[in-house]
């Protein structure tokens, strides 16, 4: 079991290279040009890869080997000895790695730890369903793997999901007032990676989106296990009943900002859900079942639907939505955003790659659903400029529930809202030029006067879903109907 293990920037913990089967074993690390540039990133999205790996190849010392080289296929040729390596996180990725295994290239592809359920087992249990629904998967979950579960098998506090009580409104304040999430401290690593991103970006080789700025999250194990435990011990008990929330002057509220270290695989999901789960009695239960659904529930989910529905999946397109991504959000320009949501959620991103998942979804999600940007295209979007977007993680989130593209795969409505929806879950429209009850005019919210515009598009393609039904028959009764259709139809800001 000497044959050296190649680890991908998405599989660095101890979970991937400190294992029995793998703490023999030399590493091999890659960094590819090719796979840096193949997008417009987010520049800090490949500043937290580079330096994740290269503070994971200073941990190993001599155990480890960094290749910096054009692709990966060529860092294999310059390393010259087979390697073993983990199922990686994409199709692309998956591809590469089979011609390997067939070439002899790799050796062996392993399961990946990265994930609580292996692969196989998923598919013995989504065989023969005729829905495949989140809630049962999370409750086979919870079964599973006996977490939150009383000694007779019953989900303790006698309900399995608690979302009604993780909807509250926000406080009325500016922020939410608890205390601060993990900030880690930048080292000579990070100084290294930014002088070769600035080199590559001048040299032509990349071309990112978004600022440049002091690193917000963990790379590390120790970092990664720090910033867990600062959530556990200080933030958990607030991050239930506010998780629906939006306040503009508190960009990470109570949430847990860990998309980040399990997206680079530095923790492993079951030991977050365990660490999370021992939190009964000193936070409330809503907070703890909320995260636990979070990473065992939801984050699973995506990861198996990426791999069940296959890549045609990104091609789903049921509401036929075709426009193309503008200028100003491909680059995350604000400055003509008056719609102070769009604006706030828009320039999180720009500032931070990062936007809680309520932004993702009721602002930005709702705003692309509603101006019907191509879901493809918005699934790269959001798994480019997103610090915790790898290729895994957006197809279901954003083809699926988020743009309804799927046509109910995921979500059994779509989630579109008007202003309305967003006053009441944010301070965010009493700044606003826009007013969210009006729907024509100057000061028409173009998410009140949006819904119902993209609504009267839809109206018959929605007409089966019988969760629409009230909506529709709201539409048939709207007076200045022609007028909203009109008008947004000709918005050309917002
Ligand atoms: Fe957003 Fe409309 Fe509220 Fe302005 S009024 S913040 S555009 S929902």
């Amino acid at each position: 079991a000497t044959t050296p293990l190649w680890l991908f920037g998405d599989q660095l913990g101890r979970h991937f290279h400190a294992t029995p089967q793998n703490r023999d074993r030399e590493v091999l690390l890659i960094e590819s040009a090719a796979a840096l540039g193949r997008r417009p990133y987010h520049r800090q999205k490949l500043h937290l890869v580079l330096s994740a790996m290269r503070h994971l190849a200073e941990e190993l010392g001599d155990r480890a080997t960094v290749i910096r080289a054009r692709t990966y296929r060529e860092g294999l040729a310059r390393f010259g000895r087979p390697v073993v390596v983990h199922e990686p996180g994409s199709h692309a990725a998956a591809h590469l790695v089979a011609e390997l295994v067939r070439e002899g290239v790799a050796e062996t592809e392993l399961p990946t730890p990265g994930f609580i359920l292996p692969r196989p087992d998923f598919a013995d249990w989504a065989e023969g369903r005729k829905r495949l629904l989140m809630e049962d998967f999370y409750r086979d979950q919870r079964r599973r793997f006996g977490v939150l579960l009383e000694a007779d098998g019953t989900p303790v506090g006698g309900t399995w999901n608690l979302d009604r009580a993780n909807r509250e409104r926000p406080p009325r304040q500016a922020t939410l007032g608890v205390p601060g999430a993990y900030h880690p401290r930048e080292d000579e690593i990070d100084h290294g990676v930014r002088r070769d991103l600035d080199r590559l970006h001048d040299e032509g080789g990349i071309d990112t989106v978004g600022d440049d700025g002091p690193r917000l999250f963990p790379v590390t194990h120790a970092e990664a296990h720090r910033a867990l435990r600062r959530f556990v011990t200080a933030r958990l008990p607030a991050f239930g009943t506010h998780q629906d929330a939006m306040l503009a002057g508190d960009w990470a509220m109570a949430h847990a900002l860990l998309s980040v270290p399990l997206n680079l695989g530095l923790l492993a999901p079951l030991d977050v859900v365990r660490q999370v789960e021992r939190c009964q009695g000193d936070a409330p239960l809503n907070s703890v079942e909320g995260l636990i659904r979070q990473i065992l529930g939801w984050r699973e989910w995506i990861w198996h639907l990426y791999w069940h529905l296959g890549p045609d999946y990104l091609d789903r397109n049921a509401l036929d939505a075709t426009t193309a991504l503008p200028s100003w959000w491909r680059r995350l320009d604000t400055t003509d955003v008056a719609a102070r949501c769009l604006h706030v959620a828009l320039e999180g991103v720009r500032e931070r790659g990062y936007a809680h998942h309520i932004q993702r979804l009721m602002v930005l999600g709702n705003h692309a659903l509603q101006r019907g940007y191509a879901p493809r295209a918005l699934t790269d979007w959001f798994a480019t400029a997103f610090v915790d977007g790898f290729p895994w993680v957006m197809p279901a989130n954003v083809i699926g529930m988020s743009q309804y593209a799927d046509g109910g795969i995921t979500a059994t409505k779509p989630y579109a809202a008007g202003g309305a929806y967003i006053n009441a879950m944010s301070d965010y429209c009493g700044d606003c030029r826009y007013d969210p009850a009006t729907r024509v005019g100057p000061d028409a919210c173009p998410f009140t006067a949006g819904y119902w515009a993209w609504l009267d598009r839809n109206d018959s393609r929605l007409k089966g879903n019988r969760r629409m039904a009230r909506p529709l028959s709201g539409l048939r009764r709207l007076r200045d109907r022609a007028a909203v259709v009109e008008q947004e139809r000709h918005r050309e800001r917002y």
